[in-house]
């Protein structure tokens, strides 16, 4: 018997990011969309846990005790007082280290499949909780749709969605570790006041209705900055989809992936052949969001 989940990647809509805190760590105003890029997890009882990963990317997806996906069944099993007794399997699609919360979505759905394999019946609360330990962007990962992180991001309210919004997303080669763009933003603001990180009332309502042109016009990432300064190419990328008629363009999350948000999926299809064909990134992909987070397939 084996139970497999499937989950969404995120955009981030808006990423305002505070200064540093005493602790290292960065308040965060952080709408998320889930859209439509999937990993799958499946997981199949056996006699210790084990990782194992297919897909483009799975070399560089690590099969240790570091993999987010065999931490949340370890969480999960101490929880519960049972062994973590699994064989994890990962179906990757979605880029790594690309910001797009790939590592998060994997810990997301080992956590919901490991509590449908075993039958723990833990809440709704439990498993957010968990998701909040094994790091910020994992509780949204469960969640989908779209939702407002404050906090370091894991505190969740949810949003109201009056549409669909097509994306196109250029994966870079490489990633660019969370860390090291944490690290530039953080050079790049010694000399000022960095302000409190608030949700823009322009970013939610065109969320709420589902207004394309005015979720174009209020897309804001605190991190590009940092990552155009680790990744200057990143700026050839940014203005070959706008040339192509993208509405926006911007990096995702801590990039490199950058995300192109236009009118259509006909203009989505579009813009992704001028990357795809522009050399200035590895892969060009569409997707559309929101889409629902964990699920049971
Ligand atoms: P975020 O958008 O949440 O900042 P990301 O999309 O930039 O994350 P991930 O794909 O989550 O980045 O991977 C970041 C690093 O985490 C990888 O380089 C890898 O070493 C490690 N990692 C741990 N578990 C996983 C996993 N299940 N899938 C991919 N990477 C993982």
């Amino acid at each position: 018997m084996s139970v497999t989940v499937r989950v969404p990647a995120k955009v981030n809509v808006q990423l305002a990011v505070g200064g540093a805190r005493p602790d290292g760590f960065h308040d965060l105003a952080n709408v998320f969309l889930a859209v439509g890029l999937y990993d799958e997890v499946t997981v199949t009882p056996a006699d210790s846990l084990r990782v194992t990963c297919e897909g483009p990317d799975a070399s560089r997806v690590p099969l240790d005790r570091t993999n987010l996906a065999a931490r949340a069944v370890e969480k999960l099993a101490a929880r519960y007082g049972r062994r973590a007794d699994v064989h994890l399997h990962i179906t990757k699609d979605i880029p790594v280290a690309g910001g797009m919360a790939g590592g998060s979505a994997d810990g997301a759905g080992a956590l919901l499949a490991c509590d449908a394999l075993w039958g723990t019946g833990a809440s709704r609360e439990t498993l957010l909780g968990i998701c909040a330990e094994l790091g910020s962007d994992v509780p949204f990962s469960l969640v989908g749709g779209a939702a407002l992180g404050t906090g370091r991001g894991e505190k969740l309210r949810v949003l109201e969605v009056g549409g669909t919004f097509h994306w196109v997303f250029a994966v870079a080669d490489g990633g660019l570790p969370t860390p090291a763009v944490y690290g530039e933003f953080d050079r790049l603001k010694e000399a000022v006041t960095v302000p409190e990180p608030v949700a823009s009332a322009a970013v939610l309502s065109a969320l709420a209705a589902g207004d394309v042109p005015a979720l174009a016009g209020a897309l804001s990432n605190d991190l590009q900055a940092a990552a155009l300064s680790l990744r200057p190419s990143l700026a050839s990328t940014l203005a070959v989809g706008t040339g192509a008629g993208a509405l926006a363009s911007i990096v995702s999350g801590s990039g490199p992936t950058t995300a192109f948000l236009v009118r259509d999926a006909e203009s989505a299809a579009k813009v992704a052949d001028a990357l795809a064909a522009s050399g200035t990134c590895r892969a060009a992909r569409v997707a559309a969001g929101p889409v629902q987070g964990a699920v049971v397939v």
